[in-house]
């Protein structure tokens, strides 16, 4: 019987991919064994496999002030969307209660905002534009126009807003 791995089973029977599968070793330690392969019953997978998520998760908010730099992380396009999330916009927007969905963001050069606010992944450390998959708390939503999360450089915020950051980041590419 398959096992599940810091997640619950209901947010597995709603989400079928993107899972890969750990033994867990007598001494404790996890080996990756192989992909999920959403097929095959739980029943006929052994006791020592466990089906790990491959997503990001929600990791905590955090406070942001005006004129803080930010970056947009670059290879995100691809993270796999929570369970039951069909957009970043709307991610944020489910934790930051009440938030005003704009662009929180102006550029050095001075780009008027585009329409269509989108949920982007940033980060505020020039050295993490890169993020490495499954790390904790470096990337986080944070809603901006199209415009704005297409721009390599760096950006400042402009106006005060709560980011929600992810955990166990996946780029998925
Ligand atoms: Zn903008």
């Amino acid at each position: 019987m398959l096992n599940y791995l810091e997640n619950n089973k209901a947010e597995n029977e709603v989400d079928e991919k993107w899972k890969v599968l750990y033994r867990k070793l007598k001494d404790g330690r996890y080996e990756l064994a192989g992909l999920y392969d959403p097929n095959v019953p739980d029943e006929d997978y052994g006791d020592d496999l466990y089906a790990v998520n491959l997503s990001s998760v929600y990791g905590g908010e955090e406070y942001m002030h005006v004129n803080d730099q930010v970056w947009n992380a670059e290879g995100t396009t691809h993270d796999p969307k929570p369970t039951g999330v069909h957009t970043w916009i709307k991610f944020w927007s489910d934790h930051v209660i009440g938030g005003v969905v704009q662009c929180y963001v102006n550029d050095n050069e001075g780009h008027t905002c585009s329409a269509g606010i989108v949920g982007g992944h940033m980060v505020v450390d020039p050295n993490e534009r890169h993020p490495q998959p499954g790390s904790n708390g470096k990337v986080r939503i944070i809603p901006i126009c199209r415009t704005h999360n297409n721009i390599s450089n760096d950006m400042y915020l402009s106006a005060p807003v709560t980011a929600v950051l992810l955990n166990r980041y996946y780029k998925a590419n």
